[in-house]
């Protein structure tokens, strides 16, 4: 698909972005161009149009379009990072432009082409690339979404939809050095069930998990463990977040896809780099207390979760009510798949599996 450009009159000054760059938090700043494409229903069933790259900045939103009603939208996120030959690259997008045709089958939204998702991130790119900060573990992180713009207040899937590229400088997301940080176990709140949302990377997972979340920061913690609706206490995922423990005896164990968690593209890679180190991956249900007990007999050494966002973090406490879970802190094995992540990520180390993709 064809893409028609126009620049924005009225980029941010050179030396304003430098100072933005030099300290970009997360999510707070954004590049001074999106990308849209937009999709109308017809007769033979829908169809994608009017692909361009625009100055970034509000949209024209209908107060009945049925996203604000009805909450049908999905969304992508991802990294785009500046490596040494000069080049832009990203993570691995060809799955999260299969995770986006996925999430929007379940939001009952129209599938985007993995050709026209890549192009509209390369497109983005090419007019915002000095956006791209070249800190330690700095990143453009880049974020697709796509939502119901229809105005119409009646329920069905919409017939008009929007997909966008929006991109923000982001620093190191938990800031600093590799810190374990404190969890909080959900005993109030789920955040998926099955036959639900949960494995759909859509905003009402996030908006049913804020009041857990609200919880955790009331509680010192940093994120929330969330657990099986049904069983009572099977471990699921954190609210953005996949989760993986280490045994003594070489083996990476992680909550099975059973339908309520998010299939995290670092999940995939980090089972794929610790098969490569030789560890054992179980897929399957880990109970709190399994969990609980590893810690205390020494069999389970590491715990750490991991997403686009902050890559790799090792889970120091996990606090359940009264009861706190340590752990070992941050060990060998979370260490090393981290460096090795990021370091194929960033361009440091040599990408043996083929997941890059230069987008500039
Ligand atoms: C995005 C997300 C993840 C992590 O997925 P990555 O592809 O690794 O970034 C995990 N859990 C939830 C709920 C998510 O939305």
């Amino acid at each position: 698909m064809q893409f028609d450009v126009t620049p924005n009159p009225q980029p941010v000054d050179a030396a304003r972005r430098r100072e933005i760059l030099a300290d970009p938090g997360f999510g707070t700043h954004f590049t001074d161009h999106t990308a849209v494409v937009d999709w109308s229903w017809d007769e033979s069933g829908g169809h994608w149009h009017s692909a361009r790259v625009e100055a970034y900045g509000p949209i024209q939103l209908d107060p009945a379009a049925s996203v604000l009603h009805y909450a049908q939208e999905v969304f992508e996120g991802m990294k785009a990072y500046r490596h040494a030959d000069g080049g832009i690259y990203t993570f691995r997008p060809q799955a999260n432009a299969a995770r986006l045709q996925r999430s929007a089958r379940r939001l009952a939204l129209p599938e985007l082409d993995e050709a026209t998702f890549l192009a509209s991130l390369e497109q983005l790119l090419a007019l915002d690339h000095a956006w791209v900060p070249d800190g330690d573990g700095a990143a453009l992180y880049l974020r697709p979404f796509m939502y119901a713009s229809e105005a119409f207040l009646g329920v069905r899937p919409a017939h008009e939809v929007s997909y966008r590229v929006i991109a923000s400088p982001a620093g190191n997301y938990f800031g600093g050095e590799l810190k374990p940080v404190r969890i909080w176990v959900s005993r109030d709140y789920t955040r998926a069930a099955p036959g639900g949302t949960g494995a759909a990377k859509t905003g009402g997972n996030y908006a049913g998990s804020l009041v857990a979340q609200q919880q955790a920061a009331d509680n010192g913690c940093a994120q929330v463990l969330f657990l099986d609706p049904l069983h009572d206490n099977a471990v699921e995922e954190l609210g953005g977040m996949n989760v993986f423990l280490v045994t003594s005896d070489g083996r990476l164990i992680t909550p099975a896809l059973t339908g309520t968690i998010l299939e995290g593209i670092t999940r995939e890679s980090v089972i794929q780099l610790g098969r490569d180190r030789g560890l054992e991956v179980e897929e399957r249900r880990i109970t709190l207390d399994e969990w609980a007990r590893g810690v205390e007999d020494g069999t389970i050494t590491e715990a750490f979760a991991c997403g686009t966002a902050a890559v790799i973090t090792p889970i120091g406490e996990l606090v359940d009510g009264d009861t706190v879970i340590a752990s070992a802190g941050t060990g060998e094995v979370t260490t090393s798949i981290r460096e090795e992540l990021l370091g194929i990520q960033t361009g440091a180390v040599q990408d043996r599996h083929g997941w890059l993709h230069r987008l500039a």
